[in-house]
């Protein structure tokens, strides 16, 4: 059994992968060929936002946002403390400061009461402006935007939804990568939408902002005279190759593949609630199901549980080890654990199971037997 099984997902949609990468070679348009152009406008229908700016992965894809916004030293940006690294380095890249917040130990999402607090405590310190928050939509599971965007509006904030993991959610049919001023996925391959190497992407309705990223992702090129440099930009676009494979995918997530992550995720919930405690999905949200994952009643059982799980042929990953607090890169900010007791209950008790739209009814029901045979002893 694989944890997210890309293979089988190969070969229900090879042939069309196949034509898409051949036409690729075919036309030798390998940088902004027509694909690109044409997955933006399907994205961007997907999502409902007005514009799709590709480029190379999703951490460019956030540190292009806050370099358009003019985001640097002095500014304070808030995430999550338990999320993927990109969510905060690619603040402290712009020389600001990010500011690691605790989050809600039901949905695993940055905690709106804490990220008020620590709004609160930046204004009263004065040292730092509170400019941009970045909710992160983890293991699919879209942030609570209903009450971040209160908060925004009231401390007068920006919000860059980071929806490396959330893209195919939704909350109330509006869907992942719509929340905020502008907001961000990967295509990394094990993603919900994954691409076959490196890739991402930034949604917007801000007009001005779409033609900015368009200038600083080509080196800040002139929109009429790409030889004339206007800003100081980076070098990150979505190769053609990849466009041509997202197509193919894009039209199976949206036709299936999302539907039968939900299904999967309902038959672990059916066999494993009330013996571990199994993902909360609020009312009025959708979860596109990055990962499922479980908590167990502490460490111990959550590392022997593992370790059960190897023995078994199943493999499990634990999303995260460590809170982003917790990184040698950020240990000279002094933070302490008593701050984040949310993440650290998490780190210690959180399982990943295999997770994927082609994963069948038997092989959920192996994971769980195995789960509570685990149990038992
Ligand atoms: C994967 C991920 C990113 C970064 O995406 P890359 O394409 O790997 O650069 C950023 N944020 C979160 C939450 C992620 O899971």
């Amino acid at each position: 059994m694989q944890f997210r099984d890309l293979n089988a997902q190969y070969l229900h949609l090879r042939e069309k992968i196949d034509a898409g990468i051949a036409s690729v070679l075919g036309t030798g348009h390998f940088i902004l060929g027509e694909q690109v152009r044409e997955l933006e406008g399907k994205l961007a229908a997907y999502v409902g936002t007005k514009h799709c700016v590709a480029c190379a992965n999703g951490t460019d894809a956030l540190q292009l946002v806050m370099m358009s916004w003019g985001i640097g030293p002095g500014d304070a940006v808030f995430t999550s403390d338990f999320t993927f690294f990109a969510s905060a380095g690619t603040v402290s890249i712009l020389g600001a400061t990010p500011v690691l917040v605790d989050i809600d130990p039901q949905t695993f999402n940055i905690c709106p009461d804490a990220l008020e607090k620590a709004i609160q405590k930046v204004l009263a310190e004065g040292k730092l402006i509170p400019r941009v928050i970045i909710p992160v939509d983890l293991f699919g599971l879209p942030a609570d935007y209903p009450r971040i965007e209160k908060i925004a509006e009231k401390y007068q904030m920006r919000i860059l939804e980071d929806g490396a993991q959330g893209f195919g959610g939704a909350i109330d049919g509006k869907r992942a990568c719509s929340y905020g001023e502008a907001a961000t996925t990967s295509f990394f391959p094990a993603k919900p939408l994954g691409c076959y190497g490196d890739g991402g992407a930034i949604f917007t309705d801000d007009d001005a902002l779409e033609i900015h990223l368009r200038s600083i992702q080509r080196q800040g090129a002139s929109p009429v005279d790409k030889y004339d440099n206007q800003l100081i930009g980076m070098n990150s676009r979505l190769d053609t190759l990849q466009a041509a494979i997202l197509l193919p995918k894009l039209e199976a997530f949206e036709e299936y593949e999302m539907d039968a992550a939900n299904q999967v995720a309902s038959w672990y919930t059916q066999r494993l609630q009330g013996l571990v405690e199994t993902p909360v999905v609020p009312e009025g949200y959708l979860s596109a199901w990055a990962q499922y994952t479980i908590k167990l009643k502490d460490q111990a059982a959550r590392d022997g549980l593992k370790e059960y799980l190897m023995e078994q042929g199943i493999p499990s990953m634990i999303y995260y080890p460590r809170g982003l607090h917790q990184q040698t890169a950020y240990l000279d900010m002094g933070l302490k654990d008593e701050e984040f007791p949310h993440t650290i209950d998490a780190i210690r008790r959180v399982l990943s199971l295999p997770m994927h739209p082609y994963l069948q009814e038997e092989d959920v029901a192996r994971v769980c037997d195995a789960v509570i045979a685990y149990l038992k002893e």
